[in-house]
């Protein structure tokens, strides 16, 4: 699943996400530049002439049957839902979706209803990497099922899902990705914190900055008593207090390089993510530990 979470998590990077719990309509706008059309069921008629014709029944058959469906046409990509899903139901089921094409699941028909567990399964990791991922929250800490429940709007059963996911997830070296990930949340995650991990940082900061103060002022008093004529003093209070950058770089073709898939046992690795030569079962590890280890680079990609 090593896998579908760096698809998830290229995905949020590319969305330039800054929170969790996104309202529809943001993830709307994302889709639409990655030309999938995101509809309620309510509008699916609306996008009907968008599509071949003889999806149509398709289409209506699928929304009968499901919470959610995805159309993949040649020129035609769209995810619709249900009205009836309360809003985490409805992030879960979009992600969902959005795991069937982002990991170019193979189907019978153009329309995408539950066909193959291994498939299925896969789109479920996807939806819970992306509504959960769990970088971001391991960086938040202090979770729970609760606190996990109420960051992300899922419902008690599907937070319990996604916490378990967060447990198996433990890791003492993060990827590049993730590190991308962390970077474009930080705002989030220090908001997020927990009381009791914020209270000890923030007196830190705060006697460092009463250090910097009583330095300035202690300068000034010494300039002052010099009776010369002062010089300009530059008060770097800004400088300490200012914890957290605002600039998120985008993502590079370059930066995600820095990932490569590989086989469990062999020793070729891959640096497109979309090499036809990646295992479905492939794992993530770092360009440099590939090389280090004298893995040979496949020659496919590239
Ligand atoms: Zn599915
Ligand atoms: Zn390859």
């Amino acid at each position: 699943m090593e896998n579908i979470k760096m698809l998830s998590y290229r995905f949020l990077l590319e969305a330039q996400f800054k929170e969790l719990n996104i309202p529809i309509e943001q993830l709307e706008a994302v889709l639409e530049k990655q030309d999938i059309i995101l509809a309620a069921y309510s509008a699916a008629e609306s996008i009907q002439g968008a599509m071949p014709a003889d999806v149509w029944p398709e289409v209506l058959e699928g929304m009968r049957q499901n919470d959610g469906i995805s159309v993949v046409c040649d020129d035609f990509t769209a995810i619709l839902y249900s009205d009836d899903l309360c809003y985490g139901k409805k992030l879960h089921t979009i992600y969902h979706e959005l795991g069937h094409i982002k990991a170019k699941h193979k189907r019978s028909g153009k329309v995408r209803f539950a066909e193959n567990e291994e498939q299925e399964r896969e789109a479920e990791a996807f939806a819970y990497y992306t509504v959960a991922p769990p970088c971001i929250l391991h960086e938040i800490g202090g979770m729970s099922d609760c606190v996990l429940a109420r960051l992300t709007g899922l419902d008690s059963k599907s937070a319990a899902e996604a916490y378990r996911l967060l447990e198996e997830d433990r890791q003492d070296r993060l990827l590049a990705t993730e590190k991308q990930l962390i970077l474009q949340y930080s705002g989030y995650i220090k908001s997020n914190q927990a009381g009791e991990c914020r209270s000890p940082q923030l007196t830190v900061f705060g006697l460092a900055a009463a250090i910097v103060v009583a330095c300035i002022l202690l300068g000034l008093y010494l300039n002052n008593s010099k009776s010369d004529v002062p010089d300009i003093i530059t008060i770097p209070i800004t400088k300490v207090t200012e914890m957290e950058p605002v600039t998120v770089t985008k993502v590079t073709a370059k930066e995600l390089e820095q990932i490569v898939w590989k086989a469990e046992t062999g020793d070729v690795y891959h640096t497109d993510p979309n090499c036809y030569y990646i295992p479905k079962n492939a794992v993530t590890m770092y360009l440099d530990e590939a090389i280090a280890v004298g893995y040979r680079k496949c020659k496919d990609c590239e």
